[in-house]
């Protein structure tokens, strides 16, 4: 891991990396969960801290 090269100094105006919410994980956030469907933006986490996925329920 090297690129924490002052990626860290600024969380804000940076909305195209989404990194894994949970808290001390670096991991990147390949999933996203929409909180709701008023919020502003989806919450991210990585495969082993993503919330129980639930599968379409058609
Ligand atoms: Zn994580």
């Amino acid at each position: 891991m090297s690129d924490e090269a002052g990626s860290s100094a600024r969380k804000e105006s940076v909305h195209h990396e989404h990194w894994c919410e949970h808290p001390g994980c670096k991991k990147w956030g390949s999933f996203g969960f929409a909180a709701g469907a008023g919020k502003a933006e989806p919450r991210w986490f990585c495969m082993e801290h993503r919330p129980e996925w639930q599968p379409k329920h058609a």
